[in-house]
């Protein structure tokens, strides 16, 4: 079923939809403004009490051509903003990288947005990975992770931070979980 699915890439990568977004005058800092980004692609993006008694966390629909999409969040499931935050990293992955003539919702539960479970499959593994890439730029991340260790040893005599204080820190700055900053920074490769 998942095999006879037409999806176009309307951008490559996350890369490609920061680069698109800093063309049309959008800044690339810590958090990262997914409305704006959202805004820019002319996606609605609203709330949906009617979600309520499902597992839905979020989705998104496109329109028959793929153009025009709406992404519903479950405000039930999203009342922390790092959650929303990454539900809503996770519709965008969707759009840039599943835009689809044929298959029109992508409906997201705890499960397909869980970067374990959700591995086998394809398109929910691509827009997990897009959305932990787009709240964390590498680069970024690279520059916010130089400005917090060097306030630290100089506001420590030289100290050194723990791993634990340091993935605490630097997940409040982008305004993501500490496990999925953890995540990203072992695959970045700062962290071990
Ligand atoms: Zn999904």
């Amino acid at each position: 079923m998942v095999m006879t699915m037409k999806t176009q890439r309307k951008f490559k990568n996350y890369a490609a939809l920061l680069k698109a977004f800093i063309d049309q005058g959008g800044e690339v800092t810590a958090p990262i403004d997914l409305d704006a980004i959202a805004d820019m692609l002319g996606i609605e993006v609203r709330d949906a009490p009617e979600l309520e008694e499902t597992d839905v966390i979020g989705e998104i629909s496109f329109d028959k051509e793929g153009g025009h999409a709406v992404i519903k969040i479950n405000p039930f499931q999203n009342t922390y903003l790092v959650r929303r935050r990454f539900t809503l990293a996770h519709e965008l992955g969707h759009y840039c990288l599943h835009s689809s003539s044929d298959k029109q919702v992508f409906s997201d539960d705890r499960k397909t947005m869980n970067r374990m479970a959700s591995y086998w499959d394809k398109y929910e593994s691509e827009a997990n990975s897009f959305a932990a890439q787009l709240l964390m730029p590498k680069q970024l991340v690279l520059n916010e992770s130089g400005i917090i260790l060097d306030s630290y040893i100089t506001e420590n005599g030289g100290r050194k931070m723990t791993t634990e204080q340091f993935t605490d820190q630097i997940a409040r700055v982008f305004c993501v979980s500490k496990q999925a900053m953890q995540y990203r920074l072992q695959s970045i490769g700062i962290i071990s």
